[in-house]
Parts: C-alpha cells; structure tokens; sequence
C-alpha cells in the first residue's frame, strides 16, 4: 500500500487524532500515491498511525480517514460516516424549528473536505479536498439514498480547492438546476435561497440560534444590520419587535433577495430600508450624520482565513467594531461576530475591548455566541471553531 513516513517526533497530533499531516512533516512518500488516494501514514519507526487521503499539492498532504489498522477505506466506511452524521441531525428537523441545516460539517464529521447542506428537499455540496473528490460519485449516490432527496446541486467553487490544485466545479448533481425557487422555513420565518449563486452553499446556516436571539433582543430597538447578506437578522429583528432596520451589504444580489424574503414574511417596507454600500466607508458616513442605533449587528466575511492574516484582519475588525461603538446609543447593544479561523475567541474579545476604549465607551458583554449544532466541532480538531460571536451592552 501506498505510504508517508513521518520525519521523527512529528507523530504527535495524529496521536491526539487531530486528522491533518502537513507537507513538512513528511520523511518520504512510498510507494506511487495520487491525489486523493487512500494512504496509509507512519511514524518514523515505523508505527501505523492513520489512513488518509493524499493530497500532493496541498500544504496539509495528507486527512486522515481513521486511525484504525483494521477499517478498509470503501464506499461501505464512506456510507457509514455519511449515515451517522445525517442520522444525528434528524433530531434538528425533528423539532420543527427548520427545514434547512448542515448534514455534513467536513473533518468535524469525520469527513475532510465535504460540506452538505440541505435545503428543504434540495442538498447543496461542497468537494473542498483531494480526497473527498476522489469519492464524489458513490457520495451523490450514498446522499440520494440516505436522504430521498431529488436534486443534488454542486457549489465547488470555494477557493480552497485551489490550495488542493482542484479546479472550481458547480451545476446539478441530481435533477434540474434550482435557480432561486428554493424556499426554507427557519423559527417561523420564510427566507428564498439562491444556492446557484448565493454566497457559500446560499444560506448561512450556522446563523441560526443567533438570528433567534437577535428576535429576543430586538423589541423597541432602532437597528443596523451591517453585512446584512439576504437579511436574516433584519428579518428576525423585525418580527422580534425592532421599530426600525437599516440593512447594508456591498452585494445588489444579496440585497434584492433581502427584499424578497422581507416581503414573503409580511415586514412592512417603511421598517425596513436596503442599502447597498461598503461598511467601512458606511460606518463614517452615519457616525458623520450623527445617527445613534440601540441594536447594531456585525458579522462581516473571513477577514483572516488563516492566521497568517490575522494581523491585517485584527486592523479591520477593530475598525469596524470601533464606528459601530460609536453609533450605538447607551444601552445599545452591539452583536459583533468573527468567522475567522485565524482569529481566536480570546484575540478577537481584545480587539472589541480596544475597540471599546478607542471610542471611549463602557461596555459590558451579556452573551458569547458561536455555530448551531449542526456545525459541531471535533473535539481533536479545533480549527473547525471558527464562528465567534460576542453581545456587548454600551453602558455609558
Ligand atoms: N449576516 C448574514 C451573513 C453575512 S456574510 C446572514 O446571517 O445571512 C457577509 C456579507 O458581507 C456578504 O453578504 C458580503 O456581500 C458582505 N460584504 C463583504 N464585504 C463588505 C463590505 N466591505 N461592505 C459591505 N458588505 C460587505
């Protein structure tokens, strides 16, 4: 079998089952691996440590399948894994709170590089690895099976791929192209998904529990959703009770489908106003006009996709959050987020602190914030905790 010998004492964190092997840590490869193979990986002297998928043009060579001698890496174990992750979440839509979630949360879920989302009868996925491409026909004829779903969209176009030396790939899987037909019910509220060219899969689903705080919070508040993609929390604020939301994001696209689910929900269009503008010019011009807001929400995108840029990131991060103290009325309430790998809870907690005393107000945080539980994080692989999410209260 195909083979990566380690360099010694770089064993480690296949030992704590942490699933990536970085190029530098490899002694020699034997055999003749192509991409996306299975691999079987060794220590230095020899030891088995796990079977992985090779991936030769990417930094993180190899992700590992199981750290079991004995499993056979077949479309049986694929099934397996993909069966035990949609089958845990039945209980998400066996709740009635939604029927949109994420069913496959790559390496979190024991698959590296797949992402699948569903969308009421539709499933949206994401080959993001040499490895998980290698399987990407028994996946869409294991997902049909398992989910009785009849169309299978692909949105292989995440620039990660590039970094595996794979070309982006989009269109039907399963059935007919979907365009923007497809509607999800998330906590009482209708949201149209474009899951041709919306961001990402077309929805962030990983947004779910915090759009419902939102609601809870929102009664009599004056508010701004700024990076407001297609308005899940202007929505949500809305039917919690917001007497007003501006919602601003640079995308034309995501905002007329904003619009579009504010009306399918019934919002009235004079609560409700659209603005297509870059934030951080944005910011200025309302803090310029002296315009105070009791309700900010910031979730901007990846500033820092990897901690090589999260010195660049942490300048916008504090700028952003720094105007958004501003605007904020005493009493305000500031939902900030990171999605960030490259910016950990502690770090970006800093970066609104200073951002705090920057714009000379006091603060106090009422409310830590991360994914939906359809976005778990395995506990051997922490990179997969990249959503952050603090409430800060302006006190003074
Ligand atoms: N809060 C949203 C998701 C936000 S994703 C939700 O729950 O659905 C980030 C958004 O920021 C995207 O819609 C993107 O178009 C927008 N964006 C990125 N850079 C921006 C900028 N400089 N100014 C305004 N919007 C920006």
């Amino acid at each position: 079998m195909n083979k990566l010998i380690l360099k010694p004492s770089r064993e480690k964190s296949l030992k704590r089952r942490h699933p990536w092997v970085f190029s530098g840590a490899v002694e020699k490869t034997g055999g003749d691996p192509q991409a996306g193979n299975t691999i079987a990986v060794h220590s230095s002297d020899g030891a088995f440590l796990a079977y992985a998928a090779y991936s030769p043009k990417s930094q993180i060579v190899a992700r590992a399948w199981s750290f079991h001698e004995a499993d056979l890496i077949d479309e049986a174990f694929i099934e397996k894994r993909l069966a035990a992750a949609i089958r845990w979440r039945d209980n998400i839509f066996a709740g009635g709170k939604t029927n949109a979630a994420r069913l496959v949360h790559a390496e979190s879920d024991g698959l590296p590089g797949l992402i699948v989302d569903r969308y009421a009868d539709t499933l949206v996925v994401q080959f993001l690895s040499a490895g998980i491409e290698r399987w990407r026909v028994a996946i869409v004829a294991i997902l049909t099976r398992l989910t009785g779903c009849a169309r299978i969209f692909e949105r292989s176009d995440a620039d990660v791929r590039e970094l595996e030396g794979l070309t982006p790939n989009t269109g039907a899987l399963l059935g007919d192209a979907p365009g923007q037909s497809i509607e999800i019910v998330e906590n009482g509220i209708r949201y149209f998904v474009d899951v041709e060219h919306g961001q990402k899969t077309g929805f962030y689903l990983d947004q779910r529990d915090n759009r419902q705080y939102v609601a809870e919070q929102a009664r009599g508040r004056r508010v701004l959703n700024a990076f407001c993609y297609t308005g899940g929390f202007s929505i949500t604020a809305l039917k919690g009770g917001a007497t007003s939301v501006l919602s601003i994001d640079s995308s034309a696209d995501a905002l007329a489908l904003g619009k579009r689910n504010a009306e399918a929900n019934g919002i009235a269009a004079e609560s409700c106003t659209w603005m297509e503008a870059d934030i951080f010019k944005e910011l200025r011009t309302l803090r310029d006009r002296n315009q105070p807001f009791d309700m900010i929400v910031l979730d901007p995108p990846k500033f820092a996709p990897t901690a090589a840029h999260a010195e660049k990131a942490s300048r916008a991060y504090k700028d952003i959050n720094l105007y958004a103290f501003k605007l904020l009325a005493p009493g305000g309430l500031l939902v900030t987020f990171s999605c960030s790998g490259g910016i950990g809870v502690e770090l970006f907690q800093k970066i609104v602190a200073g951002a705090a005393a920057d714009a000379n107000v006091e603060a106090q945080i009422i409310g830590r914030l991360g994914a939906a539980e359809d976005h778990p994080v395995s506990i051997h692989f922490p990179e997969g905790d990249y959503l952050k999410g603090l409430v800060v209260r302006r006190t003074s």
